[in-house]
């Protein structure tokens, strides 16, 4: 068997990421590979910084992209903040929220976990009752839009909340940046990180995170190196900022911080309140055409991630027949259910680029189809 060069088809993707990334940043990517530490590599990382700053509304100065996908952003901010002296406060209402009970465990730190139902977002009151029962919690923990399940919380609420108990809160955004409304500066979140390909719609591998001051702080007095060399912030800090100069940390991935450009000025031109309204329009037609197949949500109507439409798979449908069925015939990929929703549910993703009305239309075609045969 000879082996030659790998040409993928052209897929509709619809599932929880990769989402489809536009011609614009694939042409992006394509462009000549130059020097990490090349001056105008480094003048095109700061407006990437500049360009991260608006998407996630904030104005923190530590600001990047980290070389690594959304998992090792939820590293990034667990391992530079927490320590085993630490109380960390973890709700729990899907994977993604176990995850970072396993980050906690693993730093030898307390935690206290509030436990929700999957389908769900977190309960702000079952919140305030752990943070009352256990006055020595230093951070708070969740996720805003579960990815698993199609849940968004009210992040808000929740940073008010963990701020009154003086806690520090660490927010996955890996799902919810650019789909939905997030504010970070206005809702006082301290660590944030999320993923370049969800509403992002860039290729996969890259982590934006930011830090508040008051997060920046602790990694730069920790007394304690952060048990990981590679995710060391303080290191990484002098790699992304450093006027002038830039001391080499790692390889940056080139062409990947060029998609990664484009696909935030394309958000920026865009504005980001357009694209949450863009999300919200789409999926809504979406939903309607979910109904017309008799299709039913997980999520109650008010808890729904625009971004990730979770339904029930109906009784006596055969789950991979349908996705194999899409994805061969149409092209169109949707997600599997996960964790407690393996086999019980599909996920169909309206990811930045996504997001587009024809789009809807093959999927609730697609899906008519293949639920008739
Ligand atoms: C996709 C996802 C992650 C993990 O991101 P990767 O890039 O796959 O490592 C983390 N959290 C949420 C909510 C996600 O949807």
């Amino acid at each position: 068997m000879s082996i030659q060069s790998f040409i993928p088809k052209q897929r509709t993707l619809m599932g929880p990421g990769p989402s489809d990334v536009s011609p614009q940043v694939l042409s992006a990517l394509s462009r000549p590979t130059i020097g990490h530490l090349d001056p105008l590599f480094v003048g095109m990382m700061d407006e990437v910084k500049s360009l991260l700053q608006y998407a996630f509304q904030t104005t923190n100065p530590f600001t990047i992209a980290l070389s690594a996908p959304g998992s090792a952003g939820m590293e990034a901010c667990f391992v530079n903040l927490v320590t085993p002296d630490d109380t960390v406060v973890v709700c729990v209402n899907g994977v993604f929220g176990v995850r970072m009970t396993e980050n906690v465990k693993r730093l030898g730190a307390k935690l206290v976990v509030v436990e929700g139902e999957w389908g769900r977002a977190v309960d702000p009151q079952a919140l305030e009752k752990v943070l009352q029962e256990n006055p020595s919690a230093n951070f708070v923990s969740f996720v805003h839009a579960e990815t698993s399940t199609g849940a968004l919380s009210d992040a808000k609420t929740l940073c008010e909340i963990a701020r009154k108990h003086d806690c520090l809160t660490i927010v996955d955004a890996v799902t919810s940046l650019g789909g939905v409304e997030l504010r970070v500066d206005d809702w006082g979140i301290d660590a944030i990180y999320s993923g370049s390909q969800k509403c992002l719609s860039c290729v996969p591998g890259i982590s934006p995170i930011s830090f508040s001051e008051r997060a920046t702080e602790i990694v730069k007095n920790r007394t304690h190196p952060v048990p990981s060399w590679f995710l060391d912030q303080s290191l990484v800090m002098a790699y992304w900022s450093g006027e002038g100069k830039r001391a080499y940390h790692h390889t940056a991935p080139v062409n990947s911080l060029y998609a990664l450009h484009e696909s935030l000025l394309m958000l920026k031109n865009e504005g980001l309140e357009n694209s949450w309204a863009r999300h919200k329009a789409q999926h809504q037609a979406l939903a309607k055409g979910l109904a017309s197949l008799g299709l039913e949500f997980i999520v109650p109507e008010e808890e729904r991630l625009p971004q990730l439409n979770a339904v029930h798979i109906p009784e006596g449908v055969d789950d991979v027949k349908v996705r194999s069925y899409l994805l061969n015939e149409y092209n169109l990929e949707i997600g599997a259910g996960l964790g407690a929703f393996a086999g019980k549910a599909w996920r169909i993703g309206l990811m930045g680029y996504a997001a587009r009305s024809e789009n809807v239309a093959l999927c609730v075609s697609a899906l008519k189809d293949a639920l008739q045969k």
